[in-house]
């Protein structure tokens, strides 16, 4: 390819505090009347005085410390200007030129995207187009909601690292639990910036873009209005082919913002890039600088919890899970908790039973992610359910655990078991008695049921004689059905293999 794509991202996002970022108005707005919850400083009413939201700026400093920033000691607010009627003040209160923090970085699949900063403001209301109508609803419930924003360098390279980019970033929120960061519902929103510059006329210095000799940077565009990491992908790709198109044709591009259309699958002009200096910011006269010192630091550092990259690494250690299962495992912070207290539960049993933890452990952890993942998160995941409608209790799916490995049922019975676990929540080995699921493991016992059904195929168990062994399935699937599903499958396979030489 003759061009070099050049990504950067800008992602906001809505924190959970109890209060918004200026005033004491609730900050759950959700299925609550239009215009319900605001308050004259949220409405931006002459005379009104905002005080800042602390928890808002705690928060935005614990995710700068997540993502490798660093705080600044001295931080502001500032005026954003601009005209537009979901923004009832005129203008936003933002962060210009004292952020509260910067220079960091995300890890992705080893390469590290830089973080230019991260800022605190306010989100704005929403407006409602009702189709051919002549007017435009407004709701400033959403007004004054604390936002936080994080802006990448240029340095992405590909849509679908952007896209991964977004996905970890949103995975930390939610370890954090400061967002829900949900971007169907708007709590979080991406905006890519992207350009195309022809291979080795341009270089990345000093946080910028820069090209070399007499070559003209070609101009980037902005696409909003992004609203799922899978459009994050195809808005993106979109926007590259289409850049690339149009250098190719000769054609003129001008820095633009677009907007992606998930109808038609392109992104449309909406308007010419506005430079900052339109904004015309000034300092917030009325919220006094915050000066962050190393003590207030070092207070919310320790709220920092066990990030997801050091979970999952922490799970391939301990539990010598592989990658994929422990990316999967820690996916989210309570799947991932769930886990490590069914694995603790296990550990308690083992203990109990005399026998060595460090010796049972891999075995018993492997066992327990793919029952987890492969029925559990599957079903939670269908349901649209999280965690916290769980009806089976960590010691009861433990319990089952301990059934599959001691083999007292084999693993038809075990998602039998599950699914009436699931539904009504109990006791494995209530339920394994009460449905007589049971495995049957005793060789008397099925010795007598594979003779009879030997017996029975005597055509098959010549062709198995000479030679076609695969017929061997064919048995075990006839004991099985003459065991109503309970036989132990390894005792039946050493049974039929002995009877049948
Ligand atoms: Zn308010």
């Amino acid at each position: 390819m003759k061009y070099d794509i050049i990504i950067g991202l800008e992602i906001h996002a809505e924190l959970k505090t109890k209060s918004k970022m200026f005033c004491s108005c609730d900050n759950d707005a959700e299925g609550k009347r239009p215009n319900t919850v605001v308050c004259p400083i949220c409405l931006g009413h002459p005379g009104t005085l905002p005080a800042a939201n602390k928890q808002a700026i705690e928060w935005t400093i614990l995710t700068g410390l997540a993502l490798n920033c660093k705080v600044s000691k001295l931080s502001k607010f500032d005026r954003k200007h601009y005209f537009y009627p979901d923004l009832p003040k005129g203008y936003q209160i933002s962060q210009y030129d004292l952020p509260l923090v910067y220079d960091g970085y995300l890890e992705i699949n080893g390469d590290k995207i830089d973080i230019t900063r991260i800022h605190l403001e306010e989100d704005t209301g929403k407006l409602t187009h009702p189709n051919n109508k002549k007017y435009t609803l407004a709701d400033y419930n959403r007004a004054g909601t604390p936002l936080m924003e994080l802006v990448t360098e240029p340095i992405i390279k590909t849509a679908e690292q952007a896209k991964e980019f977004c996905q970890k970033y949103r995975q930390i929120l939610r370890y954090l639990e400061i967002s829900d960061a949900d971007m169907e519902k708007g709590q979080m929103r991406c905006e890519a910036n992207i350009s195309a510059q022809e291979k080795g006329k341009w270089k990345y210095e000093d946080g910028e873009i820069k090209p070399i000799g007499n070559y003209k940077l070609n101009p980037k565009v902005e696409v909003k209005n992004i609203n799922s990491f899978k459009a994050v992908e195809k808005a993106i790709n979109y926007e590259i082919k289409r850049q690339i198109a149009a250098l190719e044709d000769g054609e003129k591009l001008v820095q633009e913002t677009r907007g992606w259309n998930e109808n038609i699958g392109k992104t449309v002009s909406q308007r010419v890039k506005e430079t900052s200096a339109d904004y015309r910011y000034f300092p917030e006269p009325d919220l006094p600088p915050l000066n962050i010192g190393a003590k207030w630091i070092k207070k919310i550092k320790a709220q920092l919890t066990e990030l997801p990259e050091d979970k999952k690494k922490r799970f391939m250690d301990q539990y010598k899970f592989d990658g994929e299962t422990a990316e999967i495992l820690t996916g989210e912070k309570d799947l991932a908790n769930y886990a490590e207290q069914v694995i603790s539960e296990l550990r308690a049993w083992i203990n109990a039973t005399g026998d060595n933890w460090e010796r049972q452990k891999n075995k018993l952890a492997k066992i327990s992610s793919n029952w987890l993942i492969n029925e559990l998160f599957k079903h939670l995941r269908e349901d649209k359910l999280s965690i916290g409608d769980l009806k089976i209790t960590a010691e009861n799916f433990a319990e089952l655990i301990t059934l599959v490995y001691q083999e007292k049922i084999n693993s038809s019975a075990g998602t039998k078991i599950l699914e009436k676990m699931y539904k009504n929540g109990g006791d494995p080995t209530d339920i394994m008695s009460e449905m007589g699921l049971e495995q049957i493991d005793n060789k008397a016992e099925l010795e007598k049921t594979i003779k009879k059904i030997l017996t029975k195929n005597k055509k098959q168990v010549a062709e198995y004689k000479s030679g076609k062994e695969n017929i061997l399935q064919f048995f075990v699937g006839q004991t099985m059905a003459a065991t109503k599903g309970k036989a132990n499958p390894k005792t039946v396979i050493k049974i039929l293999k002995k009877m049948l030489s």
